[in-house]
């Protein structure tokens, strides 16, 4: 994996109790050179484009005949299967860095049909990383607590078991452009005009993407135009898609409702810079399952005040803030409830706290009831 530390961790920051909003990207990030990207033999593997759907049922005590369900929702909430990593079936290809890349088969096959469609409109794509196994996880884990302590690996590694990427479906891509490879996040987003050409294919060889824009709240990652997921059924991929929802939202698993922000005007932040906080919100509200957030409000620069620092110090003396922003949120609790929250119901002005570092990221401190 290739792409800066600091920009995985941006997302993922906030998300301590369920850790790892981005991937848990973790390896070095390390300067290549320039490659053509095109090297996979796709042509010849090429016609398994669309890849039909055979209506497999997968389930735990399915015995030899057993196989992965392509549907399968793995996110913060949701676990890998237990039965997973024995079943899936696995294939390894490289990369033009010459990096090893594990791929669940049908959605490999799937990828170079893509791929090899893409290249005829001059796009050319490859894999940075598909599959990490859940052990890939822990060692990253372990190694980043030795490293950097258990704090930060929890706030930039996802929980092991929790990443989308074990199931081998989920597919990161980066770009080659004019000869160049580009997969640094922060280059690969200067191009929308590509990643647009690409999204619309998607749904034609089986894919969709998995993290879309303004749906945080929801998925738990903000947006990744490089991160595909396979669902094995074009159809189901096409509807997906046209509606512009959310896997989250297709498989029922949370209801959609439509996040008003609103800024406000500040004379101490940039609305970038507020957007940066709003994330960590609203990346925090995909851990709380059923709940149905409705609107996100920065309450003003009156609240970023040495009293509130110093109450967020106070909360968090594992680093050194300098900044601290107010957002207050109304939001509709889940139907279950829970210990903090009351079954089914509306609430207004939640306040969530958040401060940084100099030169750090937003860390969501407190949120408490105004
Ligand atoms: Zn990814």
């Amino acid at each position: 994996m290739k792409r800066s530390l600091s920009l995985a961790a941006a997302c993922t920051a906030v998300c301590m109790l369920f850790a790892g909003c981005g991937d848990g990207d973790s390896s070095t990030a390390e300067s290549k050179a320039a490659e053509t990207s095109a090297q996979t033999d796709a042509a010849s593997e090429a016609e398994s484009a669309a890849p039909e759907s055979e209506a497999e049922e997968s389930t735990a005590d399915d015995g030899e005949t057993q196989s992965i369900d392509y549907m399968v929702l793995v996110n913060k909430l949701n676990p890998l299967p237990d039965y997973w990593e024995e079943t899936v079936e696995i294939v390894h290809c490289e990369n033009s860095f010459g990096d090893d890349v594990e791929v669940e088969k049908k959605a490999y096959d799937a990828y170079l049909a893509l791929k090899a469609d893409l290249e005829t409109e001059g796009i050319f794509i490859d894999l940075d990383s598909a599959r990490r196994s859940v052990a890939d996880q822990e060692r990253i884990m372990a190694d980043f607590t030795e490293k950097y302590g258990a704090d930060y690996a929890a706030k930039t590694v996802a929980t092991p078991g929790y990443s989308e990427h074990h199931t081998g479906l989920a597919l990161d891509l980066y770009l080659n452009i004019d000869g160049e490879d580009v997969y640094l996040n922060e280059d690969m987003v200067q191009y929308p005009e590509i990643w647009a050409k690409i999204h619309e294919k998607l749904p034609n060889y089986g894919f969709i993407l998995r993290y879309l824009e303004d749906k945080e709240y929801i998925t738990g990652y903000g947006y990744e135009p490089w991160h595909l997921r396979y669902i094995d059924d074009v159809d189901k991929a096409k509807e997906i898609t046209e509606k512009g929802i959310t896997f989250e939202e297709y498989l029922g698993a949370v209801k959609s409702s439509d996040v008003t922000v609103d800024y406000g005007s500040s004379e101490l932040f940039t609305e970038e810079e507020l957007k940066e906080a709003a994330v960590q919100v609203k990346c925090r509200f995909a851990t709380f399952e059923g709940c149905e957030l409705h609107s996100l409000r920065y309450t003003g620069d009156e609240s970023s005040n040495e009293e509130n620092l110093a109450r967020m110090k106070e909360l968090d003396d594992s680093a050194d803030y300098v900044e601290v922003v107010e957002f207050l949120t109304d939001f509709h609790t889940p139907e279950e409830g829970s210990q903090v929250l009351d079954a089914d119901r509306e609430m207004e002005d939640y306040q969530w706290w958040l401060a940084r570092e100099k030169d750090g990221g937003w860390q969501l401190i407190t949120w408490e009831k105004s």
